[in-house]
């Protein structure tokens, strides 16, 4: 089965299987850092390697038309790449006069086998038993295979069918999986997603969200940031443990320092701490310093006339102020 429909465009892109590797350095430069030149090697020799297994064996394979968003903006063209990642990926429903679909709610087409694609129906088993393209397609960062991620039971380690699900990343699941093209462009997405939420969280309007829904922002000290739970510290963060201390000393008698610790959402680490020093607030906290309340002034001038010699005020003053 080929999937020759691209719904973002419709002039004929040539897939990335079989362009040659000078397109795809240009297309890895046209400013969507989503896809870094190794993440589209990747996606092009998983598709010229099922291409390779459908002539050999006459296995049915699919052939997957993701085309990386151009938008110069990174942000816009990850979200776009999103989208149709999603459109892509969806399972592939039946005609919906389908008497099938109306008189046995069977509304997907690939619903019954763990081991078929559920957008293209291609058989899996027969792929792995050829040859296994999910452990020859790696995540370029991470240099773990699709495999390794994906056909694992988490705690026995056993091979486990990937299972799809409705909606995707969310919704019920089905009794059908991914084939290696959609495994791969699946994982690229939720990575995006990732990426996504990390910077989503960052954003302001994130914040007045949370105070909105009477979440406070807490400042936790460096120190339990730091510790055991967190897992393994940087050597970098080692080296400014004394400094974070001494900040977040201060920033608990000062207005003007703040620390901020963004978790990442998926982990639950802490992955981003920003320290803001604020001039406005420095400047206020010294001017209210330099002036007392008038009837502590009084005593003090009191004071001054009582005692000689008169003591240096601003010192008087800034213990009387603590
Ligand atoms: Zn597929």
């Amino acid at each position: 089965m080929v999937m020759g429909m691209n719904p973002f465009n419709n002039s004929q892109q040539p897939n990335l299987g079989q362009v040659n590797d000078a397109t795809l350095m240009a297309l890895s430069q046209q400013g969507n850092p989503n896809f870094s030149h190794a993440a589209l090697l990747e996606q092009a020799s998983a598709q010229q390697q099922m291409q390779r297994m459908a002539t050999e064996k006459n296995i049915e394979v699919p052939k997957v038309n993701f085309y990386p968003s151009r938008h110069a903006n990174p942000y816009k063209a990850r979200k776009q790449d999103i989208n149709q990642a999603y459109k892509l990926l969806a399972p592939t429903k039946r005609a919906f006069f389908d008497p099938r679909r109306l008189f046995r709610h069977s509304k997907y087409m690939y619903n019954k086998d763990t081991a078929v694609c559920c957008v293209d129906g291609c058989n899996v088993k027969q792929l792995i038993q050829h040859d296994n393209l999910y452990a020859r397609i790696t995540d370029e960062e991470s240099g773990r295979t699709l495999w390794d991620m994906y056909w694992q039971n988490p705690v026995t380690g056993e091979p486990e069918a990937f299972i799809a699900r409705e909606g995707v990343t969310s919704g019920r699941k089905m009794r059908a999986t991914y084939c290696p093209e959609h495994l791969h462009l699946y994982h690229l997405l939720c990575r995006w997603e990732d990426q996504q939420d990390v910077e989503d969280e960052m954003k302001p309007s994130r914040f007045r969200d949370k105070i909105k829904r009477g979440v406070s922002i807490v400042t936790v000290p460096i120190s339990t940031v730091t510790g055991v739970d967190t897992g393994p510290s940087h050597p970098m963060i080692t080296k400014y443990e004394s400094f974070f201390a001494e900040i977040s000393a201060d920033a608990r008698g000062s207005n003007g320092i703040s620390m901020q610790h963004y978790t990442n959402p998926v982990t639950g680490d802490n992955d981003i701490t920003t320290i803001t020093f604020d001039m406005r607030m420095f400047q206020k906290e010294l001017m209210e310093m330099n002036q007392p309340n008038p009837a502590f002034q009084d005593i003090l001038n009191q004071q001054a006339q009582v005692l000689a010699p008169a003591p240096t005020i601003p010192e008087a003053v800034m213990e009387g102020m603590q």
